[in-house]
């Protein structure tokens, strides 16, 4: 299928490698690997000659995690940001049409981040924030998850500017990860990605966030870090636990929000049963191609995505249409037959 939309794909900077230690990527997945990884997040265009072998028409870039997340002074965390929405302004200037990108935001500083979010969006074009899960406040293991820092006015922000925020993970807190200590190949993307963002996102719909800003709209990737599956439980639980909803903080039930404030992509994820299963629980129109370039390679993932055994109507919506409606990206109409390659 041509024409199709990536939006979990990132980028990085000399700047952000000096407060990355790649070094566990690397420890992983072996020299080789991280050092070719390093070399096309360092320079997007690479990414241009992938995206037409996929069929993929416009990638959406955002900041390697955990980028300005980890990052443990304020000023250092701002200046990072800018730099980094500065250069993402650059290279899709050079590449209309192909490469767009979403903002990084210095959560550290709330008033600080809703300020960089409302440049990025109004000035730079860029598509919305992509936020690598819990910040950094202070020392190493203190940190703050997006539904108790006192951030009101960067959601309002979001709000008002009307754009989505990704929610990609990072790793969790070294103190939180004995439940896998003996098996590092189950860090990062492998296994700890899932439980530390799906966690996020359940705080998210449980913390009243969607009662107060009810149009904010939440992307999660990797086919949605396994609530899809998991969300059908603990909401069988929690009504159980809870005779409803008395005790919580949010006035709907956690199916309520998945259904109305998030979408999922398919990052990384390049599974048929499970991507029908996510369609089923989150809805067609919730559902949006990505693939993690560069740690996932583009025709992986699109060929899984073009080969699968969908109607082209839902192809055409996963791949493409989802995501000109939720960016605004005013794409051109394909007809369902391009979705198989017939041509628009
Ligand atoms: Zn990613």
């Amino acid at each position: 299928m041509d024409g199709k939309v990536a939006l979990e794909e990132h980028f990085s900077t000399e700047l952000n490698n000096r407060h990355w230690n790649a070094k566990s990527e690397e420890d992983r997945n072996g020299k080789a690997y991280a050092q070719d990884v390093e070399r096309r997040l360092l320079d997007p265009r690479l990414c241009i000659a992938e995206m037409d072998r996929a069929g993929i028409e416009l990638c959406i870039l955002s900041l390697t995690s955990p980028g300005v997340q980890s990052v443990i002074d304020e000023r250092e965390a701002v200046e990072l940001a800018r730099s980094a929405n500065d250069y993402a302004h650059s290279f899709i200037k050079q590449y209309p049409g192909r490469l767009s990108a979403f903002a990084s935001v210095p959560l550290q500083d709330p008033k600080a981040a809703a300020q960089e979010l409302e440049r990025a969006v109004t000035d730079l074009e860029l598509k919305g924030a992509l936020i690598n899960g819990y910040t950094n406040v202070g020392p190493e293991e203190s940190v703050q998850y997006l539904d108790e820092a006192p951030l009101d006015e960067f959601w309002e922000c979001v709000t008002r500017l009307n754009v989505p925020v990704y929610l990609h993970p990072r790793e969790p807190l070294p103190s939180q990860t004995r439940s896998i200590r003996g098996y590092p190949e189950l860090g990062g993307s492998a296994w700890a990605f899932a439980y530390e963002t799906s966690s996020h996102a359940v705080r998210l719909m449980l913390s009243g966030l969607f009662d107060r800003y009810p149009t904010l709209q939440v992307i999660l990737g990797h086919l949605g870090e396994g609530l899809p599956f998991m969300l059908p439980r603990m909401q069988h639980r929690l009504d159980e636990q809870r005779e409803g909803q008395k005790g919580s903080k949010a006035k709907r039930r956690p199916s309520y929000y998945f259904a109305n404030n998030f979408y999922i992509t398919t990052s990384g994820h390049f599974h048929t049963k499970p991507f029908l299963e996510a369609i089923e629980q989150i809805g067609v129109e919730r559902v949006l191609f990505s693939v993690d370039y560069p740690y996932e390679q583009m025709d992986m993932g699109a060929r899984w995505f073009d080969d699968m055994r969908l109607e082209n109507e839902i192809k055409l919506r996963v791949g493409r249409t989802n995501a000109d409606r939720l960016f605004s990206l005013d794409l051109e109409t394909l007809s369902a037959g391009a979705a198989a390659g017939f041509g628009s």
